[in-house]
């Protein structure tokens, strides 16, 4: 029985679709996942390296009355994704949304940054989001529908100090996104990222408060943004209501890179 007892107070409507969603095992990949069931959406997520709090999603999801699936899968390794998806499409008999959120960091300056750490963080970040969008591609052409959303960040945008990397990655993120887009546009699959600014994971949980207050300093909003901050913008992007919209890059940031 699928739960329809969120969507009286939303118009974003996901029942019958299925979506994978990378790094969905915890943060902002968890709350998206479990949004999306909220509207009625099949989903499987990805991780690494998280197998507890796989299994808890997972358990979460199915809560909602979805069908769902976790998967330990790297999503830089292009034959295991590729195989996954078809795996995937298997299990769930269709994928109608992608979204690369898989993400990880190695901090540092450049003058200290070594050749793995970029490395590592491009492979994940970036070729990750590459790989997967691979492996949907022609199943989307071939459905003439589809949506792919890449979980991006604002330092895409802005460039951060101590995130060479990182930085690189996520706007490289934007490249693909755009690129994508014209490609797959006359298919009807839109492809758009969402740019999150600060939001509060376990990832910036680790922050010193020194480094937390200097970041809320720059955010107009005054706030830290929450995990469904990010969902939210995903549920719309995934929605009917968002079928125009293609190439596109929404910060989700309290203001902070305008
Ligand atoms: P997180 O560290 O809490 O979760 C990362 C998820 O990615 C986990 O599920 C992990 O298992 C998975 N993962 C890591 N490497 C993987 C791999 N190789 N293959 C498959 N899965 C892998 O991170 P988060 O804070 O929730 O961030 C999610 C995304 O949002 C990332 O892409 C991150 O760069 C981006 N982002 C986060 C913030 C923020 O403030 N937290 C800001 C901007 C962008």
């Amino acid at each position: 029985m699928l739960s329809n007892e969120h969507q009286g107070n939303t118009m974003f409507e996901l029942t019958g679709k299925t979506a994978i969603v990378t790094g969905g095992s915890r943060g902002i990949g968890k709350a998206i996942a479990l949004k999306f069931a909220d509207l009625g959406a099949n989903v499987a997520i990805m991780h690494v390296g998280d197998g507890d709090n796989a299994a808890a999603t997972k358990q979460e999801l199915e809560a909602k009355g979805v069908k769902a699936a976790a998967y330990e899968c790297d999503v830089s390794d292009f034959e295991a994704s590729a195989a996954l998806v078809k795996q995937i499409i298997e299990e769930f008999g269709e994928v109608h949304i992608l979204v690369n959120n898989a993400g990880i960091i190695r901090d540092g300056l450049m003058l200290s940054m070594k050749e793995s750490e970029f490395d590592a963080v491009i492979k994940v970040n970036l070729k990750g989001a590459f790989n997967m969008t691979k492996a949907v591609y022609q199943h989307f052409m071939r459905k003439r529908r589809g949506r792919i959303i890449n979980i991006s960040s604002i330092v895409g945008l802005t460039g951060n100090v101590g995130q060479t990397n990182y930085a690189s990655a996520k706007a490289g993120m934007i490249g693909l996104t755009k690129s994508v887009a014209k490609e797959l546009g006359s298919r009807n699959v839109t492809v758009n990222a969402i740019a999150p600014g600060f939001i509060k994971t376990d990832m910036t949980d680790s922050m010193s408060e020194q480094a937390r207050e200097a970041s809320l300093a720059l955010i107009p909003m005054k706030r830290i943004g929450q995990v469904e901050d990010i969902a939210n913008t995903a549920a719309f992007l995934a929605s009917d209501e968002a079928a125009y919209i293609t190439g596109e890059v929404i910060r989700v940031d309290g203001g902070m890179a305008m």
